[in-house]
């Protein structure tokens, strides 16, 4: 007599790490660090905007044009990996950090064609390697409200500025305001804003370490991924 119940393994289901917060709380430095504890992947999609912004800049594409950065994105070629960041097989690891794309990154971030077209390569990215770690600013709200574990990471404007100011130098002050200007554009804007995702855990970093609050996210996710909790 022939087993007719199906041995199919059970299906894993992959493990998706959404971190979320406003700029310089950390969530690069901890991004990173929760990836190679966890064996997984990691895609920095604030990188994407500020590729599509260099994009615009370096063609002349008006920032706030819509409809011109609309045709720009939807053909523009943005390659992210271990070497760095190349726009249309252009080495822009160091232009998208600059001052210029920081400044103009907001309203291409605002531009909802922009989003919907990184958003589909962010899926797919995922998609291909079963699971990551995806760091920005809607990852637990718009591109995976099912992850299995979704952070806001965050930290004081002040904190955040000192931390800028000591990677990049400049004065205090000033790097502070531009963070802040920054995020009330984010977290403002009509098209997914910067908002705490449902369910997320709030972190801030202000005044704990990079490897406590590492710790806290790796012991969270393995804790879901073995409960299947998403
Ligand atoms: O993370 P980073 O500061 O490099 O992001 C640059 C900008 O890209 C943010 O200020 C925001 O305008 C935009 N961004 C976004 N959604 C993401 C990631 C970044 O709108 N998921």
């Amino acid at each position: 007599m022939s087993d007719h119940v199906s041995r199919v393994p059970a299906a894993t289901a992959p493990v998706v790490v959404a971190i979320d917060g406003p700029a310089g709380a950390g969530k690069s430095t901890v991004g990173r660090a929760v990836a190679r504890r966890l064996g997984l992947e990691y895609l920095d999609t604030g990188a994407m905007y500020r590729a599509v912004t260099y994009g615009a800049l370096r063609r002349g594409v008006p920032v706030h044009d819509d409809g011109a950065v609309a045709e720009l994105v939807a053909a523009l070629t943005i390659e992210i990996d271990h070497d760095g960041v190349r726009v249309d097989g252009v080495d822009a690891t160091t232009a998208i950090r600059g001052r210029e794309v920081t400044e103009s990154v907001s309203a291409i971030a605002a531009n909802s064609a922009v989003r919907a077209e990184l958003v589909a390569r962010q899926r797919a990215w995922v998609h291909e390697r079963g699971g990551g770690v995806l760091e920005g600013r809607d990852i637990g709200t718009v591109v995976f409200p099912d992850a299995t574990a979704k952070l806001f990471v965050t930290a004081t404007p002040r904190v955040r500025a000192e931390r800028r100011v000591a990677e990049m130098g400049g004065d205090v002050d000033e790097v502070e305001a531009a963070i802040v200007e920054r995020d009330r554009k984010d977290s403002t804007r009509a098209d997914s804003p910067l908002v705490e995702a449902d369910g997320a855990i709030v972190i801030d970093t202000s005044e704990m370490g990079i490897d406590e609050v590492v710790d806290r996210i790796v012991a969270d996710v393995q804790r879901r991924s073995s409960e299947g909790v998403a």
